[in-house]
């Protein structure tokens, strides 16, 4: 991995431009090129040699010994820069990008489960993981438990104990803030319950989805978790042009992550990397925008007499239990509000299909505002009491708020809201 040596204190907004890149590489460009190759030259047979052993780890590697360039699977220069990069926001030791989120995360989970392992994951969840966890790692013979937000540490340890298979919990992974509702998952507590279930030659992974908040305002690894995960398709890529994932954590978790990643499959091609290396530099200002023009938006509509609870991390009370992990986890309320319309389905569809502006798809976190109905899409596949459960009725509306000017988003807004 790169380490060039930088003055202390220089913050990841002003190394998106630069770092892990050296001119001298590439004639001189001052961008770092698309290596649109598949397989690159060895020097001479002997270090062809030394870079197989180390890739496939039959030997470690020396002191400063780099991992060369092999196969695109394996390494490419556009993946390397951007994983180095991707380091830089969250403070990780090493990051894998991937093909999607989707396989950012069914690899992690893959490789830190096996038949007759337990998992406890949050609800909600994205609906892909929901789906890949209980239709598919069930048919392997691995256990799954939900928990909730409301859940206290006591009911979440008696749930895995009463379970019988503490000794095999494998994973606790969480997505917090949720989609679409921002419950809050407290991360350092589920640390202490991973520790718990911990025993000699047995350990608990903590797994964090951060999409929802993205890598500015939040930064898991430092309230305990092992592994951050990303759809990087969201406020990285942030463009709504590419599909994208990235995990992040310490060398030993990022290892056997690229190990898997290699035989899988499912890195992201060089294009990607190159197009994800570009949205990187304007992180910070979009999301910055994002933030403030959600700011806008949540004041109008919590102001407004057609909607009746808008879901806004600015708005929890400061009584709660969430305002806590709130202000312990986070730095900001982001970009992403959820809203009930007074009334159901037909009203809320009504306000969908009388948006100019907005355009009405799924995603989030580009520089678009986007609408949808949680109900009847992203959380389409989750049973309906559960939906009821979790706060996701058919009266709510997500809201992923973009870069245009705030008061055009509010105007799109107020004009669809008059139609019913
Ligand atoms: C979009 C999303 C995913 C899946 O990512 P893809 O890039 O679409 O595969 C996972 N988790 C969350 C929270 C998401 O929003």
């Amino acid at each position: 991995m790169y380490s060039k040596k930088l003055p202390k204190n220089i913050k990841p907004e002003s190394l998106m431009m630069s770092y892990g890149y050296e001119s001298k590489w590439s004639e001189g460009a001052v961008k770092c090129p698309i290596f649109q190759t598949s397989t690159f030259a060895f020097k001479t047979a002997e270090e062809g040699k030394a870079f197989f052993e180390v890739a496939y780890g039959i030997r470690e590697k020396k002191p400063n010994e780099n991992l060369g360039l092999i196969y695109s699977r394996l390494n490419n220069p556009d993946l390397e820069i951007l994983e180095n990069r991707l380091c830089l926001w969250d403070q990780a030791e090493d990051c894998a990008v991937f093909e999607s989120g989707m396989s950012a995360i069914a690899t992690v989970l893959l490789e830190y489960l096996k038949p007759g392992d337990l998992l406890v994951y949050s609800k909600p969840l994205y609906g892909g993981t929901d789906h890949f966890i209980n239709h598919f790692l069930t048919k392997y013979g691995i256990h799954v438990m939900g928990i909730h937000a409301d859940h206290t540490r006591d009911e979440i340890v008696q749930k895995i104990e009463s379970s019988g298979l503490g000794d095999r919990l494998g994973i606790i992974y969480m997505e917090t803030p949720a989609n679409p509702t921002n419950a809050l998952m407290d991360i350092s507590m589920c640390r202490d319950i991973g520790h718990q279930f911990t025993s000699d030659g047995h350990s608990v992974q903590i797994a964090v989805d951060n999409t929802y908040m993205g890598p500015l305002w939040s930064h898991p690894l430092s309230h305990g978790a092992d592994i951050v995960i990303y759809s990087a398709t969201k406020y990285i890529g942030g463009h709504s042009d590419l599909i994208a994932g990235a995990v992040l954590g310490s060398n030993e978790v990022i290892q056997r992550i690229k190990g898997l990643r290699t035989f899988l499959g499912n890195m992201a091609g060089p294009w990607t990397g190159w197009l994800l290396m570009r949205s990187l530099e304007t992180l910070k200002p979009r999301m910055e925008i994002q933030m403030k023009n959600a700011a806008k938006v949540a004041d109008f509509l919590l102001n407004h007499e057609k909607v009746e609870k808008v879901f806004y991390l600015g708005f929890i009370p400061k009584e709660s239990g969430q305002y806590a992990i709130y202000q312990k986890q986070y730095s900001s309320a982001g970009a992403m509000l959820s809203f009930d319309i007074a009334g159901g389905e037909s009203p809320a569809f009504a306000v969908l299909n009388s948006l100019k502006l907005i355009q009405l798809a799924v995603s989030l976190g580009g520089t678009e505002s986007l609408a949808e109905h949680p109900y009847s899409m992203t959380h389409a596949d989750v049973p309906i009491d559960q939906k009821h459960a979790m706060g996701i009725s058919d009266k709510m509306i997500r809201l992923s708020v973009g870069i245009e000017d705030a008061d055009d988003i509010i105007w799109d807004l107020d004009q669809a809201l008059s139609k019913i």
